[in-house]
């Protein structure tokens, strides 16, 4: 069973010295949901959980831990953050150990919670099937029915460059090539899709849940909290919010691994993946590059070559 090897690994890691600290996923109070932990002892390595409430990207906090050995669980989205990283020259001291586990595509549990009547007590994972109890029902889903958008696009599901692999590997295809919904903006005209931009984000409150639980975005001080230079103001005007966006999504472009963790962070349900998929997807029929994949290879738009090809300028 991977949670028992999961374990068994973290505390050999430990018990060796090997890492200082493992970041992995701990069950929760609340059904349907894993919490972060930090285990520094091989005793503590019981807490250890995995299951398809994993979701969270937890390489968004090794930026608070450079100066120990950190091993650190990780999908195939989150391993891929940690090469874009590393080429970015986040790890000066350690690189981390990455613990890889492929992954099965995570749960989301707002389609759960859309799918009952009533306040969700339980939920058990049995293989397929997601047993899910409240007060008044008892009702059994299928667990392929309530993934991710993100999960269904997603084609790097087994850790690329894990230092130890828990579990065999999986099929690298996703189940849809972009999600319907993304497609369905693919053929409004540009009036229709600046509609859509500007609806979903009005309801952005500016509480940067998106930032903080992203691991491409570490700046000491974000472009939004600049007072000199001062490049956005603090209000919730559309131009401002339109700002916002627009810069975080170009400061993605090329580094952003397709994890969901700024969409699932989001307290204003705002559908951010619609614009990083299709920017990813951009990125990859422009110049074949995926990110997180290949250790060598920088972003595109972070690199540049006399010889490349000018177009747009002419
Ligand atoms: S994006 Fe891929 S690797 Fe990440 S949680 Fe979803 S299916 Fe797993
Ligand atoms: S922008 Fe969102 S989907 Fe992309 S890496 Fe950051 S948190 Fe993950
Ligand atoms: S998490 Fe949502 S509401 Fe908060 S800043 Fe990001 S998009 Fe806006």
């Amino acid at each position: 069973m991977i949670q028992q090897k999961l374990r068994e690994k973290a505390k050999e890691l430990l018990s060796s010295k090997t890492v200082d600290l493992i970041i992995g996923y701990g069950s929760w109070t609340l059904p349907l949901r894993t919490t972060p932990v930090f285990i520094r002892a091989p005793e503590g390595v019981e807490s250890l959980v995995w299951n398809s409430f994993c979701e969270n990207n937890l390489t968004t906090y090794l930026h608070k831990f450079s100066r120990l050995k950190v091993g650190v669980v990780v999908k195939g989205c989150d391993a891929r953050s940690v090469t874009a990283l590393g080429l970015e020259k986040r790890f000066p001291n350690h690189r981390p150990l990455l613990i890889g586990i492929p992954c099965q595509r995570m749960v989301d549990r707002k389609k759960v919670k859309k799918a009952v009547k009533g306040e969700i007590l339980q939920a058990v994972e049995q293989g397929e099937l997601l047993l899910v109890k409240g007060e008044d029902f008892n009702v059994t889903l299928k667990r392929e029915d309530f993934l991710y958008s993100v999960c269904q696009v997603c084609t790097h599901r087994t850790p690329l460059h894990a230092d130890v692999l828990i579990g065999d590997p999986v099929e690298e295809s996703p189940l849809v090539d972009l999600h319907p919904d993304v497609k369905a903006l693919e053929g409004k005209s540009p009036e229709e899709r600046w509609e859509f931009f500007q609806k979903e984000i009005s309801r952005c409150i500016r509480c940067y849940a998106c930032r903080e639980a992203c691991p491409m975005c570490y700046c000491s001080e974000c472009f939004v909290d600049s007072s000199r230079p001062r490049w956005i103001e603090k209000s919730l005007s559309p131009s401002d919010l339109a700002f916002y966006h627009i810069v975080r999504a170009y400061h993605q472009t090329g580094r952003c691994t397709g994890c969901g963790a700024c969409e699932r962070a989001c307290p204003m349900d705002i559908r951010l993946t619609h614009l990083t998929q299709k920017l990813n997807q951009e990125v990859k029929g422009l110049y074949g590059f995926e990110t997180g994949i290949q250790p060598e290879t920088l972003p595109p738009l972070s690199t540049f070559n006399p010889e490349d090809e000018q177009e747009f300028i002419k």
